[in-house]
């Protein structure tokens, strides 16, 4: 749907501040209307012609800085969630109390050099 088509179908009001849009190409300027997706694929939204409207350019680009503020700060928010349940995981004991702890994973080129010691000769420089 075109923006004539969203004009004649919702009027020259912006869709989020009701005051009039500027219809004038081209349509660069801040009060400019633009094709505003109420329903955001950024967001994982579909975007459909009937989630269409008209909003300034500065309403609609205002909206969209708003949410990735948002979104950062959602992201921000898990990180430190993760981290934290990470660190009280750490802090979990993995054994209960009184059993030995696990031995220790010895490399099994180790194993062997203690099974079977190199020849005296090969260890040079000693
Ligand atoms: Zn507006």
């Amino acid at each position: 749907m075109s923006v004539q088509a969203l004009r004649s179908s919702f009027g020259n009001n912006c869709h989020w501040c009701g005051l009039p849009m500027d219809f004038a190409e081209p349509r660069s300027a801040p009060e400019s209307a633009t094709i505003e997706h109420l329903n955001d694929s950024t967001l994982g939204g579909v975007r459909k012609q009937k989630h269409r409207r008209l909003a300034h350019a500065i309403c609609n680009q205002t909206r969209n800085e708003f949410k990735l503020q948002a979104e950062r700060g959602f992201q921000r928010w898990i990180a430190e969630r993760v981290e934290a349940g990470l660190a009280s995981a750490a802090n979990q004991p993995v054994m209960p109390a009184g059993t030995s702890p696990a031995p220790p994973v010895v490399p099994a080129a180790a194993v062997a050099a203690a099974l079977h010691p190199a020849p005296a000769a090969v260890l040079s420089g000693r």
